[in-house]
């Protein structure tokens, strides 16, 4: 910042006065001259809070401005939710996380909110994956009006690739795909260490990528998209045949490590039609680390070798080098971290209640 050493150990004293910053344990230093100080933002300092808003949950985090997590609680919500019941949902479990963390509400400095949408650039949900009582709406200003703090709304695939990339299996790499492959398909990129939305925040939208021309037609009016062929349903719908109840791709992904073939059959067949799709983007963006997050993610090896064998087969052999595909490290809660992430990095996007 250029700042005289004496101006930063004003500040710093100043700061510490009023408990916003504290010192912390020094990292290894190996130069010369005086070791640096390790400082902290405090509890002091303000409280930050991520909402994950899916299609069939809502997971909040509540962190101090010093990045600690100090709760979190999820719950499960019927598909067809409606915005109001689904800001409902979110304030019961804000009014939770407040009580188990014993903070002040008052000292929320603001809220990040994940949607399974693409966000546009004024805060527009623009999706017809959403409930339409939320397209071409304001769900930032909604909830930001509901509880009274500034509120930051962002496409939920972006936040698990911000969480991934500060706190997850993207640390050290500049250029990363996260895919979110859980009920919907999408996908967060974050190029240059920064997240990348494209001109009108939909970059990333890979689950309507075209894979069967002739496929079944999905909720986007379009044929054969990705998302219909690997997204929730259609993996639970093919093991539909197989008599072996399985309703959910928590309990598909279980029987698959237990050694059932069906289920392995199914993901190894999924993760064949996801690398065929991420080739192209491979092609495209040059990543160095590829990033498997949601439910699907979850199943690791059963996913990401036949996902590999398609990459090296369909993508550049340059662009294929230069990568490595790997699990999610932060699981389910990848998005609502990204949340918590987003109020501490983009506070100039705020709506204001
Ligand atoms: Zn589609």
């Amino acid at each position: 910042m250029g700042l005289s050493r004496a101006t930063v150990s004003a500040t710093v004293a100043q700061l510490m006065d009023q408990a916003w910053v504290d010192e912390r344990a020094a990292t290894g230093f190996a130069g010369r001259g005086r070791p640096p100080t390790r400082l902290a933002l405090t509890q002091q300092a303000g409280i930050a809070v991520g909402v994950d808003l899916g299609r069939t949950h809502a997971r909040v985090v509540l962190a101090h401005l010093g990045h600690e997590v100090l709760a979190e609680r999820a719950v499960e919500l019927d598909e067809t939710w409606q915005p109001s019941a689904a800001l409902e949902a979110v304030e019961e479990l804000l009014d939770q996380v407040v009580a188990e963390a014993g903070v002040d509400r008052a000292s929320i400095v603001g809220i990040g909110l994940g949607l399974p949408s693409p966000v546009d650039t004024t805060g527009h949900a623009t999706s017809l994956t959403i409930p339409p009582e939320w397209v071409q709406q304001d769900p930032a200003r909604a909830l930001a009006e509901r509880l009274g703090v500034p509120v930051v709304v962002d496409n939920d695939a972006n936040l698990g690739a911000l969480a991934e990339a500060r706190w997850g299996a993207g640390r050290r790499f500049t250029n990363l795909i996260y895919v979110k492959a859980a009920t919907g398909i999408g996908a967060g990129l974050v190029l240059d260490g920064r997240v990348f939305r494209g001109s009108s925040g939909s970059a990333g939208e890979i689950g309507h990528f075209t894979v069967d021309e002739d496929g079944l037609v999905c909720r986007c009016g379009s044929r054969g998209c990705l998302e219909v062929r690997v997204g929730g349903h259609a993996l639970v719908a093919q093991v539909a045949h197989s008599g072996k109840g399985i309703s959910t791709v928590a309990a598909l992904v279980a029987a698959a490590q237990a050694g059932d073939p069906a289920c392995t059959r199914v993901l190894g067949d999924a993760g064949e039609t996801l690398g065929v799709a991420l080739a192209a983007v491979l092609n495209i963006v040059n990543p160095d680390r590829v990033i498997i997050g949601g439910e699907l993610g979850t199943a690791g090896e059963l996913v990401l070798s036949s996902l590999r064998e398609r990459l090296s087969r369909h993508a550049l052999a340059s662009a294929v080098r230069s990568t490595s595909v790997v699990q999610g490290q932060l699981g389910e809660r990848a998005e609502a971290l990204g949340a918590v992430l987003l109020v501490l990095t983009e506070a100039e996007r705020f709506v204001a209640p």
